[in-house]
């Protein structure tokens, strides 16, 4: 069984120095550094903080060729001739190399003296021949730190893993935080928070969190959760967001800033729904183009928007089946979702099905352009699942139940489903979902968002706007300047012939020095739009411009309760609100 210590006992070097032991092998073998990590579409070439890899079979080195960024070959010790010698029976062979753990995001490793956590797919080796075999880790850590794994112990110290995959599927937290435990169906659950003692400070903290807990096992039609044991890591920072899953754990970054708002204990919680209900939803209810996954290479996986759009959608339900919050913010959050989707001009561009196929190079790496050419697999997901929801519901079926006969026919066996498996899954109560989902998938074309709201007695409201339309945004950079964030496509910022990252000196010769003085000379007020002489500078020359405004847009959209709505629209509402067939 390959042995992996990982030694965080010198926090401040923010180095992890890593050791993994293997039985002798016959001939050369390959390792490799995973390239992404599962759940982040992104290839964060995880390689470029490893650092001095030396192989040895007992105190002999090996001779290390490589590949590719990522990849070496191990040959055997270097003869007296200069070739290489495979590598000898009986000693044991050692990979040890350096990480370094800088970087504080949910994927990324992160050591300092106050903790360290370890997203183990960009951590430890992948060796050739070992990928389905047992591991046992163990930890070297400060005096007074406790580790935080999500695997099972070993009675030889240290954990166990049941293979690679398990393995690096397992995040790992160290520091002298405080643990909670709470059951949730009489599995046992940790909470740890690095920041501040959540559950210390929030009395119901934990209790709400298991409410959630059980209200996702009874979406999913489950007594129970899926794991046997589950672990919440939550980093708590000044500002920032973020969610991991995981088999059994999830990890999880918020705020202190975002939480201090009236709505922020509810996100929070909506975060841990989505994580948690992840434990299905594709995790063990999974795309067939991750099982199994790739770790060298980006797969296009066509069904993101029913793995992230459908639970990003549930998600905002679950508090309040947990029996926490009330209809009316779940009407908000929802709008809040249908406002960002119909103020996005890239949903005109990118559909749902290419959102998904592009998270790799168009959502995880995002400009100050991607609103104009891309649109969010989360957030159309989300608003396709509302119409999904919504078109069962008139069949006599909801979501709920097609995520439950997926979860039993497909997820509990460990067949990855296609895209094909969903569309049936949905066309099952529905038959002309067969025909609906795909054009809905393949669209750049709004799906019917307001027909089906008013199944509810609910309408979409615009908030109209108290300015003429400029089709650009303003931010102050470091340097004080008032520069421009962004320049809708088309837009009359555009056609004026500004450009992202151009400062903006002034307006009609007036100086302008903040965000706000804009809106002074955009307000509403003349009978046509006015144009604008502006004073810009772009690479250091000045330049004047005339910009043209346009009509005004809505700035927001809101759901509201339609008044004129009939009684059995509220009975409908009540259900729906609270994840009811
Ligand atoms: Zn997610």
């Amino acid at each position: 069984m390959p042995e992996v210590q990982l030694d965080l006992s010198v926090p401040c070097s923010q180095l992890v120095e890593v050791r993994i032991s293997l039985a002798p092998r016959q001939g050369p073998f390959l390792l490799s550094l995973p390239a992404w990590t599962p759940g982040s579409y992104l290839i964060r070439d995880y390689v470029r903080h490893l650092e001095r890899l030396q192989v040895c079979q007992g105190s002999r080195p090996l001779l290390l060729e490589r590949l590719a960024a990522a990849q070496w070959r191990v040959l055997g010790a270097r003869a007296e001739d200069g070739s290489s010698e495979v590598p000898a029976q009986g000693e044991l062979i050692t990979i040890g190399y350096a990480i370094q753990a800088t970087e504080l995001t949910v994927r990324t490793c992160h050591l300092n003296s106050a903790h360290g956590f370890l997203a183990l797919a960009a951590v430890i080796l992948q060796v050739e021949g070992e990928r389905w075999s047992p591991y046992r880790l163990t930890l070297r850590l400060p005096a007074g730190w406790q580790p935080f794994v999500p695997l099972p112990t070993s009675p030889a110290g240290g954990w166990l893993a049941r293979d690679y995959d398990q393995l690096i599927d397992s995040p790992v937290e160290a520091g002298p935080h405080p643990c909670h435990d709470f059951t949730v169906a009489g599995v046992m659950h940790r909470w740890v928070t690095w920041g501040d003692d959540l559950p210390a400070q929030d009395e119901r903290w934990l209790a709400d969190v298991a409410a959630v807990c059980l209200a996702c096992c009874r979406l999913i039609g489950e007594p129970a959760p899926a794991a046997a044991s589950y672990l919440f890591i939550l980093h708590l920072t000044d500002q920032g967001y973020g969610g991991l899953e995981h088999h059994d754990s999830t990890v999880l970054l918020y705020g202190r800033q975002a939480l201090a708002r009236p709505e922020g204990r509810r996100k929070l919680l909506q975060l841990v729904a989505h994580e948690y209900l992840h434990q299905w939803n594709v995790r063990r209810l999974r795309p067939a183009q991750l099982t199994p996954i790739d770790y060298d290479r980006a797969s296009i996986v066509p069904t993101l928007w029913f793995a992230e759009g459908i639970t990003s959608y549930v998600d905002q339900f679950l508090p309040l089946a947990a029996g926490l919050g009330g209809e009316q913010e779940l009407l908000e959050d929802l709008g809040s979702d249908l406002s960002r989707y119909l103020l996005t001009p890239g949903r005109r561009l990118q559909s749902l099905l290419q959102s998904s196929e592009e998270a790799w190079v168009k959502l995880y790496r995002q400009d100050a352009h991607s609103g104009d050419n891309q649109i969010s697999y989360y957030l159309k997901g989300a608003v396709l699942a509302l119409v999904l929801d919504l078109h069962l519901r008139r069949h006599g079926s909801w979501l709920g139940a097609v995520l439950q006969q997926l979860w039993q026919s497909l997820g509990r066996q460990g067949r990855g489903y296609s895209q094909q498996d969903l569309i049936q899954a949905f066309a099952g109560p529905a038959p002309d979902l067969s025909t609906l989902l795909p054009l809905w998938l393949e669209s750049t074309d709004d799906p019917p968002i307001a027909l089906y709201l008013a199944d509810l007695g609910l309408r979409l409201v615009a908030e109209p706007a108290e300015t003429w339309f400029s089709g650009l945004q303003l931010e102050i950079a470091a340097g004080g300047q008032l520069r421009l964030r962004q320049v809708e496509r088309h837009g009359p910022a555009q056609q004026a012939g500004l450009e992202v990252g151009d400062e903006l000196l002034a307006i009609d010769r007036q100086r302008l020095t903040t965000v706000e003085q804009l809106t002074a000379h955009t307000r509403l007020g003349a009978p046509e739009p006015p144009v604008l002489q502006l004073l810009i500078a772009r690479r250091q020359r000045v330049q004047e411009l005339n910009l043209l405004l346009a009509p005004p847009r809505p700035q927001r959209w809101s759901l509201q309760i339609d008044p004129e709505a009939g009684a059995d629209c509220a009975l409908r509402r009540q259900r729906w609100a609270r994840l009811q067939p």
